[in-house]
């Protein structure tokens, strides 16, 4: 199996730790060059279920000027060409601009998206039960997954619901 994800969420949400992660357990190759205005490879994963070439996508905020706008339609065009994207939100009760801006933008497109809701090593069980719901309610996600990419927490659920799209 083969395909492509793109990995989307605001900064400081743990992308790059997420990767990181994927790096140390097995062959990945990660690129972290400055961003130009093009989507690109960040990550490509391998292991013996398949492999998964993760496309980053810094796109998808509210364009603030041309370049940006430009940005902006080229992360949407990603979204349109990918098998399933991975969407990664912070432990949060409440989906502010940013989430609302991103979740209008997955109503667009027809491809399976998949959250993971990660930093849960922060957060007690309960409330992570309670966010699962909350993001539930907003968009027919293909699954939910609480993940911890510093510990490395549910890393593995990822990999497996990702493959399952390819
Ligand atoms: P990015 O901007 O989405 O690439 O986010 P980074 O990977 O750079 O992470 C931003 C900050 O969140 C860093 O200080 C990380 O160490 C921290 N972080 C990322 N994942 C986790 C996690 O699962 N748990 C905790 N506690 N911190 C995390
Ligand atoms: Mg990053």
């Amino acid at each position: 199996k083969s395909g492509f994800v793109a990995l989307i969420g605001r900064p400081n949400v743990g992308k790059s730790t997420l990767m990181n992660h994927l790096i140390g357990q097995k062959i990945a190759i990660t690129s972290d060059k400055p961003q130009t205005t093009r989507n690109r490879i960040q990550t490509v994963y391998t292991d013996d279920r398949g492999q998964i070439v993760f496309l980053d996508t810094p796109g998808i905020h509210k364009a603030k000027n041309k370049l940006g706008e430009y940005m902006v339609g080229a992360a949407e065009r990603t979204l349109k060409e990918v098998d399933v994207i991975l969407w990664l939100v912070e432990p949060s009760s409440y989906i502010g601009a940013g989430e609302q801006y991103i979740l209008d933008i997955l109503k667009q497109v027809k491809i399976p998206v998949v959250l993971a809701i990660n930093k849960i090593d922060t957060v007690e069980k309960e409330k992570v039960l309670a966010y699962i719901d909350t993001y539930r309610k907003v968009y027919p996600f293909s699954e939910i997954i609480p993940v911890s990419a510093l510990k490395g927490a549910n890393l593995d659920t990822v990999l497996e619901v990702l493959m399952k799209y390819l």
